[in-house]
């Protein structure tokens, strides 16, 4: 089908099954909701409530063939051309939907690691009803010890016939609290090289054993969680790649996770609205400092998209991703601190103080949740050690010992 048949197809069925967004009225300082926090910072009944939306959204494309244009067609997918995917997502844009970032983790990351790793009948059973949003996936990598050096995972697997036994600690897990999957990386093998001796495996989130705590972020919200596994049992169909090549499935995810956070231009244009919108508020349209801050973060922004937008270009044309997208997620939060910059430089002690004035004391959600991206899919030193390593040539980081037993090295203190 072109993508022009492609693109009256969608517009036929967001015309039966959504609203036409009304034509945009100019943005106006002072009106509407003055909202722009970085995480959900929503009631857990609230969240449930934009879940379900979420989901009926979701599975009504899915099953109008709209829900994953580009998969493959054995699992549920149109088997399309990223242009029809883009076609859609362009008239869509001018109708009202829920938003579905829900599902970033779950489809962006957990979703292609089980496409490239699982057990056909894994996959038979979880990427249509994943994408459907039946089924909603979680990442369970980072540990209490085990964060950038993630291949110091200490969580462990020990077979028991035909299933596995899955006992320890996981943390910072997003959406835990609502997802039915989530994909574990786990130590079968101590007695190999740390990065040897790790396996997969998709685990039921509902199995018993499975303990979901919520941790609290400084903005308020509760969108991570402790996940406490005690000899919660998996079949060995769930097991992700081969036994003790954990690594490998890991790292499918990881540059898929980079790929998703790193390809966000750093700001929607309605930011940039927002932002010029209180500087000409505050009259300082006509301020060369205002101004030099405001040009560099949108010049910043523009290029980081470009360098991103060649990363996701290589994916999706079946390439492996280079450094690229280490660059694009540092580029992503080096320009969130630069918006943040130009908000406190213009606001100044309104930021700090809620006056009750309207689209000031808002920008603080923002600036407090800034940091997490400096952490999230691989913090900044580990992004640089990687361009360092990959792009300059460095020598590699000293922190890695690939040669001996994990048993045998005392976690953090390793040394090539
Ligand atoms: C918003 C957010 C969402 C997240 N969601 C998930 C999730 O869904 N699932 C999941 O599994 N995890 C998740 N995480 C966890 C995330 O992957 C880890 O926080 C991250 O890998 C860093 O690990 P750490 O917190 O243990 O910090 P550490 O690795 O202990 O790092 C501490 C500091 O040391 C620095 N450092 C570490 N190693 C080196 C090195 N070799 N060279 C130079 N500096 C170094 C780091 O840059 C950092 O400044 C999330 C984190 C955030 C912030």
């Amino acid at each position: 089908m072109s993508v022009e048949d492609f693109a009256s197809k969608a517009r036929v069925f967001l015309e039966a099954n959504a609203e036409r967004k009304e034509v945009k009225k100019k943005f106006t300082w002072g009106e509407g909701t003055d909202n722009v926090s970085m995480f959900e910072e929503r009631s857990r009944d609230a969240e449930m409530e934009m879940l379900s939306k979420a989901k009926e959204w979701q599975g009504k494309r899915f099953d109008n063939g709209f829900g994953w244009i580009t998969g493959p067609t054995e699992y549920g997918g149109a088997g399309l051309s990223n242009a029809h995917e883009r076609a859609y997502n362009q008239v869509e844009r001018e109708y009202r939907t829920a938003p579905l970032g829900v599902f970033q983790i779950g489809l962006g990351m957990v979703a292609p690691t089980i496409l490239a790793h699982a057990s056909d009948v894994a996959k038979e059973k979880y990427i249509r009803a994943m994408w459907r949003a039946d089924i909603v996936g979680c990442q369970l990598f980072s540990e209490p010890g085990a964060g950038s050096d993630l291949a110091s995972v200490q969580a462990k697997a020990e077979r028991d016939g035909d299933e596995w036994l899955i006992t320890g600690q996981k943390v910072w897990t997003s959406g835990a609290q609502f997802s039915d999957i989530g994909e574990i990386i786990c130590r079968t093998d101590p007695s190999l090289p740390k990065h040897k001796g790790l396996t997969g495996f998709i685990v039921d989130m509902r199995a018993p054993g499975v303990e979901i705590r919520p941790l609290r972020q400084m903005t308020g919200g509760a969108s991570f969680n402790e996940v406490f596994f005690n000899e919660v049992r998996v079949r060995d169909d769930h097991r992700l790649g081969e036994v003790n090549n954990g690594w490998n499935v890991a790292l499918t995810t990881l540059m898929n996770e980079r790929a998703s956070i790193g390809s966000s231009d750093g700001g929607e244009n309605n930011m940039y609205t927002r932002l010029l919108a209180m500087i000409r508020h505050y009259e300082l349209d006509k301020d060369p400092i205002v101004r030099d801050m405001l040009a560099d973060l949108y010049i910043n922004t523009r290029v980081a998209g470009f360098t991103s937008q060649r990363a996701t270009d290589k994916m999706r044309a079946g390439q492996l991703p280079g450094p690229e997208m280490s660059i694009g997620k540092m580029a992503l939060v080096d320009n969130q601190k630069r918006m943040n910059d130009l908000v406190a430089h213009v606001l100044g002690a309104k930021l700090v103080v809620d006056t009750g004035e309207w689209g000031t004391y808002a920008w603080s959600q923002l600036l407090l949740g800034a940091p997490g991206m400096r952490i999230a899919g691989g913090s900044d030193e580990v992004m640089r050690n990687i361009v360092g390593e990959r792009v300059l040539g460095l020598p590699k980081d000293v922190g890695i010992d690939s040669k001996s037993a994990f048993r045998d090295i005392k976690v953090g203190t390793q040394k090539d």
